[in-house]
């Protein structure tokens, strides 16, 4: 299962945070709504012994997410979209654009019948 990632607004100021907090670093409410996120610019990336890449992804709000890196290449000021692909990964994945047979595009469920 795949979806949008989920950053946290603070209902006492409106102060965006990822990950999610027990208390507001601005104001110290302790009431957040989720708030879905789909796409970003990436503003650092690293890639790994292993090959993998590891990038920083400005988003919505200010806040920056850490993510992997789904492509080839990651390059600053390159947009990606963000996706969750669930408790197996915890972090998200950023997908450049046109990225094709990610394992979300085949995890996508086809309606039945079709
Ligand atoms: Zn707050």
């Amino acid at each position: 299962m795949s979806g949008a990632v989920l950053i946290w607004q603070c209902r006492g100021c409106g102060h965006v945070m990822f990950p999610a907090r027990l208390g507001c670093p601005a104001c110290g409410a302790e009431t957040f709504d989720p708030v879905p996120v789909r796409e970003g610019t990436i503003t650092a990336h690293t890639r790994q012994r292993d090959g993998s890449l590891i990038v920083s992804v400005a988003v919505a709000g200010g806040v920056t997410l850490v993510a992997r890196h789904a492509g080839a290449d990651a390059a600053s000021g390159q947009r990606v979209r963000l996706e969750d692909r669930g408790g197996e990964h915890p972090a998200p994945w950023a997908l450049p654009p046109g990225a094709a047979a990610t394992s979300a595009a085949r995890d996508e469920k086809k309606p039945a019948g079709q």
